[in-house]
């Protein structure tokens, strides 16, 4: 008898991709995978608490926060080098970044630096770093930097503005 999981049957990574219903990781191993779950649990936290929501101001990103976190829409790819792609120094600043994200996806890239202070250059705790790249992942494309900041400023008390915020 064949399985009644029409979706599931052949492409099996694709169809719970298409539903976004785990959270993914690409080249992170199982300690990061942890530190990312748990981080990624906090900052979901935050952004469905009602103080999110109040000091965001604005709901569209707030909704669209929540469903990635009721989702699990996110696919963490953990680089490991800071010459890399991704992670490489970014002007003007020069500065390498702590995370980086595609707008209008789900790709969020963990850089080295997001994991402890490099260079007197500190990212914060984890889960600000995560709701300042999962908001990129809400945005258009060339929004800039305003509302990603919004969200990690918004994630918890202990989230210091950094990076490229203002
Ligand atoms: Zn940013």
């Amino acid at each position: 008898m064949r399985p009644c999981y029409p979706f599931f049957s052949n492409r099996a990574i694709n169809s719970i991709d298409m539903f976004g219903l785990v959270l993914q990781f690409v080249g992170c191993d199982e300690f990061e995978q942890k530190l990312l779950r748990e981080a990624w649990d906090r900052a979901c936290t935050a952004i469905a608490s009602d103080r999110f929501k109040s000091c965001m101001c604005k709901d569209v990103h707030t909704t669209c926060l929540r469903g990635k976190c009721q989702r699990q829409e996110v696919t963490f790819t953990c680089e490991h080098y800071e010459s890399l792609d991704k992670c490489k120094p970014v002007p003007p600043s020069d500065q390498s970044p702590c995370a980086a994200a595609y707008e209008n996806s789900r790709d969020v890239y963990i850089c080295p630096k997001a994991w402890n202070n490099v260079d007197g250059h500190y990212c914060g705790p984890l889960e600000c770093v995560l709701a300042h790249e999962v908001m990129h992942n809400c945005m258009t494309a060339g929004s800039g930097e305003k509302w990603p900041c919004k969200a990690q400023e918004c994630a918890g008390t202990n989230c210091p503005r950094g990076g490229n915020c203002p």
